[in-house]
């Protein structure tokens, strides 16, 4: 018996079955444009076919060179590229689920010189600006995507998702924000909506009637001038009509300045969008967003939100995610932190996605974790995320681990990233740990500080050493003052802190102290509080779902400055699809961000500072 009968049940499209609810959405590896990347993708989708996951749908693939993201990105328009995605439809099938591929056509987020959109308006996230397609060229975009699917199909795949939300081509002809057009395709809704229409009907005539066709549909699109709830569902039932077997929800612009997915937003955030839309088509619909274990998942459906839910990065971090909650495992479950650092980060450096908590994920036919031939007696220092990792892989391996930790609990610093808002999802990280540590008997000792003459007595064949990081002393005049603290002291030991402070440093933990120290009282895991706080209005009564007053963050009562001596943007290392959030957030609560600062001293009138050339005294209570 299992507690997610609704989630583990087959879902019944008519001319084929899926095997569960669970769609692994689509999401960009980077893979698709290596060499052997193909072979890759392989490899990744079956181990997530083979851990449960019912239907998958590939990163998007454009249909013609327009539409790629960056130029020479993966594309699907002819026999040759055809070829090469076989071998991922066969590795999938093999694993037992069911594969779709995502075209996916960019239009103005492209980063190229040949992007094209409805209308010469530049998306506010790039500096190119598109060129508007013309009649002749928009029929002919209509007939790639249905190349396209016609290819897909050909190809092995089980169907195709038409991606139609989250600002791009397709959406961006909807909207009235980048749809400026008076011709057929744009001015009335009616005409806004031929396009992704016209794309639909081609499809389904070159694919036929057995082949599942998905429509990315945005829910709610975050921006000004974006679809209104009623035109949403028009849209819905008209694709419903033009003979979409299933409607995938779409949340949120790229260009939007609100969070969908990071770690802040609370889990399950955007499930009654799709609820809400429910009622009005009689196609399954597919729910997204912050969806990251079994049971918030199961109670989605439970509640009739969707009729399946869509995960992407939880997929990543534990390809075995369905597998372990079909078979009651589910505390064995790597769950996704929400983090973005190294799958959507990656993508946005130029490099291949992996997970934070997976380093696996997208390197399977590189990583693997054998058993080992012969057993070794090793000491691991230092239970941390790195002490953690290796003792776990290690002693999974065979290997016969003892883990000496010197504090009372596994989790080094994961326990201070839990005490800062929007980063509680840590504590799933240590709670997978401890799981580990038990089902592959790692010989764990809490408070136990050890020195290297006692280790050197135990002969053992190998030492590990993962101590971790500490704060860093500062060479300030009076550093050594009693209100001067580290990091350490606020996080952890949860000293007291006055209602004026200087934080030295504006890398990832100075941003997390100022948040920590402007975030009191506050719930971050309410999702009425998110809403109001981003300016959602869940009355959806203006377009793009945008309150009219807009975002109500809460002045913090503590007047917080954050410093760094580089001239650089504050937090320019911060992640790439979270740093503008934390800097908005820290702005909006009223903390002051100064860059290019010199230390000069520190007394107990405050810390002295020269900054544009001007001496200046912060005059705070600590400076940390
Ligand atoms: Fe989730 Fe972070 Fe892994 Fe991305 S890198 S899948 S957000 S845990």
């Amino acid at each position: 018996m299992t507690e997610y009968s609704k989630l583990l049940s087959p879902l019944d499209i008519g001319f084929t079955k899926i095997k569960n609810r669970v769609l692994m959405g689509s999401m960009h590896t980077g893979l698709e444009e290596m060499p052997d990347g193909f072979e890759k993708m392989a490899a990744y989708y079956k181990e997530r076919a083979k851990g449960g996951a019912g239907l998958i749908v590939t990163g998007g693939f454009s249909p013609n060179a327009s539409g790629t993201i960056i130029e020479g990105a993966g594309m699907l328009h002819n026999e040759h590229e055809m070829e090469k995605h076989k071998i991922i439809t066969k590795a999938v099938h093999n694993g037992g689920g069911k594969i779709a591929l995502q075209i996916l056509h960019t239009g103005r987020y492209g980063f190229h010189k040949n992007i094209v959109a409805p209308s010469k308006v530049r998306a506010p996230i790039n500096i190119i600006k598109p060129r508007p397609l013309c009649e002749d060229e928009i029929k002919k975009q209509i007939e790639d995507f249905a190349k396209c699917a016609a290819l897909a199909k050909k190809a092995g795949y089980d169907g195709v998702e038409i991606m139609g939300s989250e600002g791009y081509l397709i959406n961006q002809f909807i909207v009235p924000r980048t749809n400026l057009r008076d011709d057929r395709w744009g001015g009335s809704f009616e005409n806004r909506i031929r396009f992704p229409l016209e794309i639909v009907k081609s499809v389904k005539k070159a694919v036929g009637d057995k082949f599942i066709i998905i429509f990315r549909l945005s829910l709610i699109d975050l921006v000004e001038n974006g679809s209104l709830w009623e035109e949403v569902v028009i849209l819905a039932k008209e694709l419903e009509k033009a003979g979409v077997t299933m409607i995938n929800s779409g949340i949120g612009w790229h260009e939007a300045r609100i969070p969908t997915i990071a770690s802040m937003v609370p889990r399950g955030a955007f499930t009654w969008l799709t609820g809400k839309l429910k009622k009005h088509v009689n196609i399954p619909l597919v729910t997204t967003n912050r969806i990251n274990n079994p049971k918030i998942a199961e109670a989605v459906l439970e509640r009739g939100d969707a009729d399946m839910v869509c995960m992407a990065r939880p997929f990543l971090a534990d390809p075995e995610f369905i597998k372990k909650a079909s078979e009651n495992r589910e505390d064995e479950i790597n769950t996704c932190v929400a983090c973005n650092q190294a799958c959507l980060d990656h993508i946005f450096e130029g490099k291949i996605a992996s997970c934070l908590v997976n380093p696996r994920a997208c390197h399977e036919t590189e990583i693997n974790y054998k058993p080992v031939k012969k057993a070794k007696n090793i000491a691991v220092i230092g239970a941390g995320p790195a002490g953690l990792s290796f003792a776990t892989i290690a002693a999974g391996r065979g290997h016969n681990i003892i883990l000496f930790e010197k504090n009372n609990k596994i989790g080094g610093l994961l326990n201070l990233a839990i005490n800062v808002p929007g980063k509680e999802e840590f504590k799933e990280t240590i709670r997978y740990f401890n799981k580990m540590i038990e089902k592959n008997k790692v010989d764990l000792h809490l408070n136990a500080k050890v020195n290297p003459n006692d280790i050197a007595k135990e002969n053992f064949d190998m030492v590990v050493v993962a101590t971790g990081v500490g704060p860093r002393q500062v060479d300030i005049e009076g550093a050594d003052l009693p209100h001067v603290l580290n990091y350490m002291d606020v996080l952890a030991k949860g000293k007291k802190v006055g209602k004026k402070v200087a934080i030295i440093g504006a890398g990832g933990i100075g941003f997390d102290v100022a948040h920590y120290l402007t975030s009191e009282n506050e719930n971050t895991n309410n999702k009425e509080a998110f809403f109001k706080t981003w300016g959602i209005d869940i009355q959806y009564k203006e377009r793009g779902g945008l309150a009219n007053e807009g975002p109500q963050f809460r002045l913090s009562e503590r007047k917080v400055w954050l410093l760094q001596r580089k001239p650089s943007k504050m937090g320019k290392n911060l992640g790439k699809t979270t740093g503008w959030i934390h800097r908005m957030v820290l702005k909006a609560k009223g903390v002051c961000m100064l860059n290019g600062v010199i230390y000069k001293k520190i007394d107990n009138q405050g810390l002295y500072i020269k900054e544009s050339g001007k001496d200046r005294l912060l005059e705070v209570d600590n400076i940390i």
